[in-house]
């Protein structure tokens, strides 16, 4: 008879390690305590599925931040043109977006996501829906809620794929920290990452212009920069630009240090040549018609005027247009951050994914301590860890 592995998470990362596991003979079966399988997985694809990242090598893995020498043999054992190729041999092309970006033709999760359930069903792979995984017994067995029921699982390997702590309503809750760390697994709380921010903004703005993006600026935070969209929000500012810079961020509220981020609504012209620009134009024309003149969107300029503007030079106008102070109060919760940071201490597993203080128990995706912006990085770690985990529990029960 084959070894039985169970793998509890039904998001990228578990069932990567499924996929690997059944081609290596296993009986695989996937625990999943929402009714339907993949549903961060479908969410990430409702704006363009952004699968990964054509950048070159060490950019990539420099994403990952502290943890890029840890992800890297795993992220080099399944990088972006495997990712591409595996997606293809779905039935899923990709193409490269103009920032780079790599996206499924289809742009959205779902058909990529049926493809590979039915692939996976064809293989073998049993899925069991509904069943929220609470622990271990005195046996050592797994324990689940079916539908108010207890049902208890023997198992010759587990993978743990349970995903962080964002977007609780779709399954991945971080419940499981309590459970591991009664059975002395270290965990770090988790946070959110690639999340908005409250600042402080006047009726005026909030009416007018939450909802709308400020285009193509620069931010810039300490010694940071990031480039790109900033939303307005009614609580403040969200967006690809701001994900960028949102660890950092974070990790400054925390040590309650005061954060200000730094707004360059025009990056492509320094001060000077704006400031010429400014100054061709007709005296007669209002000074929103002059600010629309050089450049500046409508929601660019509400937030220019956030600021005393009356009495400033035009050479200090110039300087405030290319760094405009917005004093960030808090971080947006972790609920609706696009992932979280925390999780498994990495040095609680072992270079196969495997617990070192519970054997047979292999972890992946993105419940790891590992932290990336957007861009493709995050799906791109969690295939690659989920692999690895799978990889791992067929040379354990060798
Ligand atoms: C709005 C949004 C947009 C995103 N867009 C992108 C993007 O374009 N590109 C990108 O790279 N990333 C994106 N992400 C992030 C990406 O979706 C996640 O990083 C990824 O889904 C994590 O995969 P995972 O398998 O580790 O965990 P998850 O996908 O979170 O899956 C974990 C699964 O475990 C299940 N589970 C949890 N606890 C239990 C339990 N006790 N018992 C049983 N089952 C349990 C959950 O129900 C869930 O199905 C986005 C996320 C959000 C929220």
């Amino acid at each position: 008879m084959s070894k039985t592995l169970v793998i509890i998470g039904g998001g990228p990362a578990g069932l990567m390690a499924a996929e690997v596991a059944i081609d290596a003979g296993l009986s695989v079966s996937v625990y999943e305590q929402m009714p339907s399988l993949g549903r961060k997985f479908l969410m990430a694809g409702r704006g363009g599925l952004n699968l990964s990242h054509s950048m070159a090598s060490e950019p990539f893995m420099a994403q990952y931040g502290e943890s890029g020498n840890w992800l890297r043999p795993m992220i080099e054992a399944f990088n972006p043109h495997a990712l591409k190729t595996w997606s293809e041999g779905l039935g899923q092309p990709v193409f490269i977006g103009s920032s780079g970006r790599i996206f499924p033709e289809s742009f959205k999760t779902s058909p990529l996501l049926r493809a590979w359930l039915r692939r996976l069903d064809e293989k073998g792979v049993s899925f069991h829906l509904k069943h929220r995984w609470l622990g271990w017994n005195e046996q050592g067995q797994l324990k689940f809620d079916h539908e108010g029921r207890d049902v208890v699982v023997q198992t010759d390997a587990t993978v743990l794929a349970l995903g962080g702590g964002s977007w609780a309503k779709l399954g991945s809750n971080g419940l499981w920290q309590e459970i591991l760390q009664t059975n002395g697994v270290m965990v770090d709380p988790l946070e959110p990452s690639n999340m908005g921010f409250h600042v402080f903004w006047s009726e005026v703005l909030k009416e007018r212009f939450a909802g709308q993006p400020i285009k193509n600026v620069d931010l810039k935070f300490e010694d940071q920069h990031s480039r790109g969209d900033l939303m307005i929000t009614a609580e403040g500012i969200e967006g690809g630009a701001v994900y960028a810079l949102s660890g950092t961020i974070r990790d400054s509220l925390v040590e309650n240090k005061p954060v200000e981020l730094l707004v360059d609504l025009r990056p492509d012209l320094d001060a000077e040549s704006l400031q010429a620009k400014f100054e061709k134009l007709k005296k007669s024309l209002s000074l929103s018609n002059k600010l629309r003149r050089i450049g500046l969107s409508p929601p660019a300029i509400a937030l220019l005027r956030e600021q005393a503007l009356a009495s400033l030079s035009v050479g200090q106008l110039m300087a405030l247009i290319k760094a405009v102070p917005l004093k960030i109060t808090a971080s947006q919760p972790i609920d609706r951050a696009i992932s979280s940071a925390g999780g498994v201490r990495l040095d609680e597993v072992d270079e196969n994914l495997m617990l070192k203080t519970v054997p047979s128990v292999f972890v992946a995706g993105e419940m790891l301590d590992w932290e990336a912006p957007t861009g493709g990085f995050l799906l791109q770690a969690c295939f690659a860890t989920g692999r690895k985990a799978g990889e791992g529990v067929v040379i354990f029960l060798a």
